[in-house]
C-alpha cells in the first residue's frame, strides 16, 4: 500500500472485527436464506410459522411468533436465548454440504438449517460466525420497526384490521399529526435532526433518522390522548429501549434493564398486534425478531452506535447519486470511488482547503 503523505510504500494489515448491515446484506454475508427459510434467522435455530390461512407472498414467509398460535408458553427462553447458532454450527452444516452426495441432499441440508453455502467471512481465522454479524439496529428499529408501527396505528398493515383491539387511529386525526409533525421543524435545531416531512402525506419519504426522530422526541407529543391505552404507553417503553440503545456507551445495570425492557416489550407487541391468531402473523416479521438479539448483539459487539448503519449508508448514498451514465455505471462508479479517494488525500495534505474541496453532491 502506498502513503500518499509520507510518500513511501508500507504494508497495510487490516481486521474485520464484525460485519453488519441491512437484513439482505446480513443474509448474504452469512450466504443464509433468510424469510424463506424453515429457520429464517441467522443467529438462531428457532422455527418460523407459516400463515397458512393466507395466499400469496405471506402464505410462503415464514415468521418467528415468540408464542405459536395455540401454544401455552412462549419461546424466548428456550429456542431462541438458548438455542443460538454458534461459530462451529455453521462450520458443522458447512461440511455436511461439502461432503452431500447429491445435489438434491445438499438442497435438503439448507432447507433443514437455512444454510446455502459457505461464507466467505468463515475463512477469517478470528471471525466467529455466530457473534460477530448484529442485526442491524438503523434498518430493524428505526426503518422497519417504524414503518410497522405507524402502518398498523394507521390501519394499513399488510389490509389488517384491528382485531381484537383498538389501536387504529381515524384518518382526520393523522392530519392533524402530520401537520403538527411538519409544522414542528420551524422549532427544531438543525443540529438536531434534518427537516421531517409530513408524516400523513409524505410518509414514504421519511429516512431511518426521520423516522427515529419522529419515534423518539415527537410521537410522545403528538400522540398523546390520541393512540389509546395501553399502545401508548408501550410505545413509550419502546422509546425509553431506543434513548438506551443510542446511547454512546452503556453500563452493565443499563444493559441488564435493557434485557428485561425488550423482553416486556416483545411479549405486549405480540399481545396487542399479532393477538396470538395465525392470520396476523404477518406483524410477527424477521427483522422484529432482530429485537430479540439485541442485548446480546451489544455484549458481542458494542451499542447499536458503534456499528450501526448510518455512516455506511451516507457513504453509499453519495456514491449512488455520483452515478448517472446508462451505459457505463460500473466503470463510472469506478471512477468516482477513485476520485474521491484522491480528494481525501489531497483533504489530509491541505486541511484548509477541506471545505472547497468537498464536492459530496448532496440530495
Ligand atoms: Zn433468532
Amino acid at each position: 500500500m502506498y502513503h500518499m503523505i509520507k510518500r513511501k510504500f508500507f504494508p497495510l494489515h487490516f481486521f474485520v472485527p464484525h460485519g453488519f448491515g441491512d437484513l439482505i446484506a446480513v443474509i448474504k454475508m452469512k450466504s443464509t436464506r433468510g424469510v424463506g427459510a424453515k429457520k429464517p434467522c441467522h443467529q438462531c435455530h428457532i422455527e418460523g410459522i407459516r400463515d397458512e390461512t393466507g395466499t400469496g407472498p405471506k402464505a410462503r414467509t415464514y415468521y418467528i411468533p415468540l408464542t405459536v398460535p395455540g401454544a401455552k408458553e412462549n419461546r424466548y427462553e428456550k429456542e431462541i436465548l438458548q438455542n443460538l447458532r454458534t461459530h462451529e454450527d455453521y462450520l458443522k452444516v458447512y461440511y455436511r454440504l461439502d461432503t452431500a452426495r447429491s445435489e438434491a441432499d445438499r438442497e435438503k441440508i439448507r432447507k433443514e438449517t437455512g444454510i446455502n453455502r459457505a461464507s466467505i467471512w468463515s475463512l477469517l481465522p478470528y471471525f466467529d460466525m455466530g457473534r460477530a454479524i448484529p442485526g442491524g439496529y438503523m434498518h430493524a428499529v428505526c426503518i422497519n420497526l417504524m414503518r410497522a408501527l405507524v402502518s398498523l396505528w394507521r390501519g394499513e398493515f399488510k389490509g389488517l384490521d384491528a382485531g381484537g383491539g383498538n389501536y387504529i387511529i381515524p384518518a382526520e386525526i393523522w392530519a392533524e399529526i402530520g401537520e403538527e409533525t411538519h409544522n414542528s421543524n420551524r422549532w427544531m435545531p438543525a443540529a438536531f435532526v434534518r427537516s421531517i416531512p409530513n408524516i400523513n402525506t409524505d410518509f414514504g419519504n421519511f429516512t431511518a433518522e426521520a423516522s427515529a426522530f419522529w419515534m423518539m422526541y415527537i410521537a410522545p407529543h403528538v400522540l398523546r390522548g390520541r393512540l389509546p391505552e395501553p399502545y401508548y404507553s408501550h410505545m413509550l417503553d419502546l422509546i425509553r429501549i431506543m434513548k438506551t440503545c443510542t446511547k454512546f456507551g452503556m453500563t452493565r445495570k443499563e444493559h441488564t434493564q435493557l434485557s428485561e425492557d425488550v423482553y416486556e416489550w416483545r411479549l405486549e407487541y405480540e399481545k396487542y398486534y399479532s393477538q396470538y391468531k395465525p392470520e396476523r402473523l404477518c406483524t410477527m416479521t424477521l427483522a422484529l425478531h432482530e429485537l430479540d438479539h439485541l442485548p446480546d448483539d451489544i455484549l458481542n459487539c458494542g451499542p447499536p452506535t458503534a456499528l450501526w448503519e448510518f455512516v455506511t449508508e451516507r457513504s453509499m448514498g453519495e456514491v449512488v447519486r455520483s452515478v448517472t451514465s446508462w451505459s457505463y455505471p460500473f466503470s463510472q462508479l469506478a471512477n468516482t470511488l477513485i476520485q474521491r479517494e484522491q480528494l481525501k488525500v489531497l483533504q489530509m495534505m491541505y486541511p484548509d482547503m477541506t471545505d472547497s474541496l468537498n464536492y459530496t453532491k448532496s440530495r
